[in-house]
């Protein structure tokens, strides 16, 4: 459902990312590990064009996500993004925070926004704050509406970048799990993360990325129970 060809990203003469292929098919749990200035936010975030590949070609759903032709705002509605902090609009309620996006893009009805949103709170069990305002939730139920709101747009795909890491550690479990129970749903998952045991269970390939480029990457048990590149093997050694 997603692929990535010759894919390089470059900040000035910053290069972030280079050369990175691959594929995610539909229903696929892919997480993206590597240390701190890898390229695994410029990765997902180029995957959703919040940045402009340099080159490279990325298909998502058939569509060409580097086509200089491309309706971006269309293109987006597919693919739901989830940030390490938790991004709701401060000013409107979780159930505004749910429908407008629905009502403005979707042009849905506010009963089908409505019912949608109702939906999505229920499956990160958070039905009882539907009418809260963000500010009043912790940062664990923050981060859930986060991902009933992605949830909310009907995405092909779901990328996370590091969506527990800036959690009290008591509150992660509880974002970590509603993860797992999409991953068993069957949604297309593309996860940045840090939490190892979370990909090593959940996970169907782990991709470790270093320097802008994938040195290792494979199903899930083999990557990070076997890995086979001495980089692969050091960065586990310093985070398990
Ligand atoms: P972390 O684990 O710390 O989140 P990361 O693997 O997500 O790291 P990126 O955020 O993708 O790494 O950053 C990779 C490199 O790209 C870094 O050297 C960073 O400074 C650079 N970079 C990222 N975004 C920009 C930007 N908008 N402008 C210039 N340089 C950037
Ligand atoms: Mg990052």
């Amino acid at each position: 459902i997603v692929r990535i060809t010759k894919l390089a990203k470059s900040f000035g003469d910053n290069e972030v990312l280079t050369d990175i292929n691959g594929a995610v098919h539909r229903g696929e749990v892919v997480c993206i590990i590597g240390p701190s200035g890898s390229g695994k936010s410029t990765l997902l975030r180029c995957i959703n064009l919040l940045e402009v590949p340099t080159s490279g070609e990325i298909v998502v759903d058939g569509q060409s996500m580097t086509d200089p032709d491309i309706d971006i705002d269309a293109a987006r509605t597919r693919i739901g993004m989830v940030f390490q902090s938790f991004n709701l609009f401060s000013h409107l309620s979780v159930r505004e925070n749910l429908t407008v996006p629905q009502r403005k893009v979707l042009k849905r009805s506010k009963a089908e926004a409505d019912r949608v949103a109702e939906h999505n709170l229920e499956r990160v069990g958070l039905s009882d704050k539907i009418d809260a305002s963000p500010a009043s939730l912790s940062g664990g139920q923050q981060q859930r509406a986060a991902i009933a709101r992605a949830l909310s747009m009907d995405p092909d795909v779901m990328l996370f970048d590091e969506p527990t890491s800036a959690l009290d550690p008591e509150l992660v479990g509880d974002v970590l799990n509603v993860m797992r129970s999409l991953a068993d749903e069957g949604m297309t998952m593309i996860v940045v993360t840090h939490e190892m045991a979370f990909a090593r269970d959940v996970a169907d390939r782990v991709v470790f990325m270093a320097d802008g480029i994938v040195v290792e990457e494979g199903p899930a048990a083999q990557v990070i129970g076997d890995p086979q590149q001495e980089r692969t093997r050091e960065f586990l050694h310093r985070v398990l």
